[in-house]
């Protein structure tokens, strides 16, 4: 069924997967634990479904205007999503893209599982240039932790006229920002765990298929995909991420204006060398003078920003990304990312500046 609600995205992320307003009923959905159902019912068996999953998936399904999976991580989406294509399949994706991406095409590349085009995707003709022959394009955009950009309206046709299933990993913009299905993808994947639950209390993914009939064959793949590999979302999660996602407008509308506020001023600052800012989202990356060990000290002296990985919460966080070593080498050694969060944008300005300020200082 298609998502299409007609309502705007503001609106719909509230109104949507509520209940039925019968007098009496909750106005929230409820969450159910259960591993097994009542017999022929709807529900048979907790790992095939349960009925908590519901609202999010409705939710996303509005929002994205696709069908909407959940699953157990961003991570478990990302492979669900990969094995759309089979052994031998050739992937065109972007140099640097999120490190469990990178980590996980470049085993299937070693393993001889898949052959990868590592392309520059922001570069639309040399993208399109590697596409005859593939199997798989796969988008991040904006690309983590670069933030670079790929032209999906241009690339997404582009792959379909020559056979490829287009995948969209969404995360960075939220369909708030971006609906990458309208543009000709098959397939959009999400960190749940990110700006879509909001608040960096769970760990949950979701894959969004196009309402055509290609989504639908992935889809029904996708549903497979989740019953028998078992990467499904617990019921708290799900239901602490239908309570998180409605609150995705407010959230990424304050953040996004106090990430353009910041992002101008830190490019200002002499400690910082180089400001990755795409003119929308909450998320900036710098490059800080002074190399890797700068960047951790400044990391280190804020007092009010968490040192800590991940992203898209109400709280600001930021980390040196080459620290982990499978970030991939296209990010360079003092690069640090910023999720910008919801707290005042001055108070935050005053921790970065000190931070960066005490940098110089040392
Ligand atoms: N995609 C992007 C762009 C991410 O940033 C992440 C995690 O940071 C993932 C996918 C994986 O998501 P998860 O951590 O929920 O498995």
């Amino acid at each position: 069924m298609e998502r299409e609600t007609g309502l705007r995205p503001a609106t719909a992320v509230v109104s949507a997967g509520r209940p039925e307003p019968r007098p009496g009923a909750p106005v929230n959905p409820p969450v159910t634990f259960a591993s097994t159902f009542a017999a022929d019912g709807d529900y048979v068996y907790g790992r095939s479904e349960n009925p908590t999953w519901e609202p999010v998936e409705e939710i996303l399904g509005a929002l994205e205007g696709g069908e909407a999976l959940l699953f157990a991580s961003g991570m478990a989406a990302v492979a669900a999503a990969v094995d759309l294509v089979g052994h031998g399949a050739t992937v065109v994706a972007p140099a640097g893209p999120y490190n469990g991406v990178h980590e996980c095409l470049t085993e299937a590349a070693d393993s001889g599982r898949f052959t990868v085009r590592w392309v520059d995707a922001a570069d639309t003709a040399a993208t399109i240039a590697a596409l005859d022959g593939a199997h798989l394009l796969w988008l991040e955009s904006p690309t983590n932790p670069l933030l670079e950009l790929a032209d999906i309206p241009a690339l997404a046709p582009a792959a379909r006229e020559r056979g490829l299933i287009v995948i969209c990993d969404n995360t960075f913009a939220t369909p708030l920002l971006q609906r990458p299905l309208r543009d000709g993808v098959d397939v959009v994947v999400h960190s749940v765990s990110k700006y879509l639950a909001g608040h960096s209390a769970i760990v949950l993914g979701a894959c969004v298929t196009a309402p055509t009939e290609r989504g639908r064959e992935l889809q029904a793949h996708l549903v497979r995909s989740r019953r028998l590999g078992g990467a499904i979302p617990g019921p708290m999660e799900a239901w602490l991420a239908a309570l998180g996602i409605r609150t995705l407008a407010v959230r990424l509308e304050r953040a996004t204006r106090t990430a353009a506020v910041l992002a101008a001023r830190l490019g200002r600052h002499p400690a910082v060398e180089r400001v990755r800012y795409p003119g929308f989202g909450a998320i900036i990356s710098i490059e800080v003078a002074g190399g890797a060990d700068a960047a951790d000290r400044a990391c280190a002296a804020a007092r009010l920003i968490s040192r800590s990985t991940s992203l898209g919460g109400v709280e600001t966080q930021w980390e040196r990304r080459r620290r982990y070593p499978s970030e991939p080498h296209t990010t360079p050694d003092n690069l640090v990312r910023i999720s910008v969060g919801i707290e005042d944008c001055e108070d935050l300005w005053a921790d970065l500046a000190r931070a960066l300020d005490k940098r110089l200082a040392d």
